[in-house]
């Protein structure tokens, strides 16, 4: 078994019994609920938007080569610098590269996936800069030095006396546990850090391919200070992001706030087309954007795997899994996790070290019913479990099926071990449960359902 699927095997089974856990991630759910179908009721015809929006990301992701230089060639000519970065390393020395150019100390950031996949913040650190993340749930897991909880709420896990706590812990001010009184001391520090803040970086929601700008969606005016007040700004976005057309706005974003926080619009959603033009007031005097591919390519040269390159990011795939629900978002230890996660980390990060994560789910499919964008998850679940079945066999798997192939196919044998089977069963009930259980590992968490009483050989032996 590889290291993740230890952990993830380790940390499902402490977290599926964390009452406390479960209850926290169930109030938040529930809520959420109630507005996100508010909001869907809200269209004039839901599955008429889920059926416009895949078409358009088909469209935007099956002639990406288009439409990325469509963008890029407008982007540039508004005095954009486009970078493009082929993987995660390079992402990393491009944006070092523009810091160091910029003799940057303080870094202000606002949330990114992206720059969770590359692991960015990390990078910055160890190369010397202070790096502050602005938007408040990505501000609190920073403080807690954990990645997001969920790519829409990264703080979902906590509760308000854990935030007063870290609060008092590492900026030395938590009047209360009020959440009003908790976001003004996180809107003091981040002031602060805006005005000393040389760079400002960014991810972005969508790429138009038509105007050349991006799009971004948020509810503090975070991202809005880090374009703004820093002198250079950088956006890091996956090449998946392009929408063809400006008016596709008008599906997007709506559809993202539904989906995302049960808002019927984000409170700010901006474009961004370049640095500041002569004439304009405020702006990045520079403005950098970083093209991320990190194994984009291959998923879309998958023909069977490539709407995952749909996706929009909105999480609600993962708030309607029974297992993410059960087991919450660190423990799958990715930056994507639930059944987005699930479907593309294999092929972002390698299937034999995450296979495991295939395997994370009741195939109820829920997630492809809810996503907006019609990603076939479930399926994609199948498949990941089939071309890992593909995989070299570990040796207790060779073991236990060329132990079965002379059973499987001898009729006599099928038949004794049939009958052994069920004597095996009715002494095995004897000890369920008990430290003489061989079986516990499966029996304690699970159901071992009964070897039927009569084959159907058997059975029809009778009849005749
Ligand atoms: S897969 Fe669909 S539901 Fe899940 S985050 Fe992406 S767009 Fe949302």
């Amino acid at each position: 078994m590889s290291a993740p699927a230890t952990q993830f095997n380790q940390d499902a089974r402490r977290l599926s019994a964390d009452l406390r856990h479960r209850q926290t991630i169930q109030t938040a759910m529930g809520k959420y609920e109630v507005v996100r179908d508010q909001r869907k009721a809200a269209f004039q015809d839901w599955q008429a938007a889920r059926q416009m929006a895949a078409e358009t990301k088909w469209e935007a992701v099956n002639h990406l080569d288009r439409h990325l230089e469509q963008f890029v060639r407008n982007l540039e000519a508004r005095g954009t610098k486009v970078h493009w970065a082929g993987t995660a390393q390079q992402a990393r020395d491009l944006i070092l590269g523009i810091l160091r150019q910029k003799q940057a100390r303080v870094i202000v950031k606002s949330k990114a996936m992206t720059s969770e996949e590359i692991h960015l913040n990390e990078a910055m650190a160890q190369a010397g800069y202070e790096v502050v993340e602005s938007d408040l749930g990505e501000f609190i897991v920073q403080l807690r030095e954990e990645p997001p909880y969920h790519i829409v709420f990264p703080a979902m896990h906590l509760t308000r006396d854990e935030i007063r706590d870290v609060f008092q812990r590492k900026l030395g001010d938590a009047p209360s546990n009020n959440p009003e009184e908790l976001t003004m001391v996180a809107r003091r520090v981040l002031r602060e850090k805006y005005l000393q803040a040389d760079v400002g970086i960014t991810g972005a929601n969508f790429a138009i391919a038509e105007t050349g700008m991006l799009s971004i969606t948020e509810n503090e005016g975070n991202a809005r200070l880090t374009a703004a007040l820093p002198r250079t700004m950088i956006t890091l976005v996956g090449i998946e992001k392009v929408l063809p057309r400006l008016e596709d706005l008008a599906l997007f974003l709506p559809m993202l706030s539904a989906m995302g926080t049960g808002q019927t619009l984000s409170c700010y959603n901006t474009l961004y087309g370049g640095p500041r033009q002569p004439g304009e007031t405020d702006g990045p005097e520079e403005y950098h954007v970083v093209l991320l591919d990190n194994h984009r390519t291959a998923l879309l040269a998958d023909a069977e795997q490539r709407d995952s390159l749909h996706c929009i990011r909105c999480g609600a795939c993962l708030n309607v899994c029974p297992i993410f629900r059960n087991v919450g978002g660190h423990t799958y230890g990715t930056t994507y996790c639930g059944p987005i996660g699930a479907v593309i980390t294999p092929n972002l990060r390698g299937l034999n070290d995450w296979k495991h994560l295939s395997y994370a789910s009741s195939l109820c499919g829920a997630c492809t019913e809810t996503c907006p964008v019609k990603i076939d998850l479930h399926h994609h679940l199948l498949q990941n479990r089939r071309n890992a079945s593909n995989l070299k066999p570990s040796w207790w798997q060779k073991t236990a099926f060329k132990a079965f192939a002379p059973v499987a196919t001898r009729p006599a044998l099928w038949s004794l071990v049939t009958k052994l089977g069920r004597l095996g069963q009715k002494l095995h009930g004897l000890v369920k449960g008990s430290r003489l259980d061989p079986a516990y590992a499966w029996t304690k968490t699970r159901d071992l359902p009964p070897i039927a009483q009569q084959t159907f050989k058997e059975w029809w032996r009778t009849r005749s």
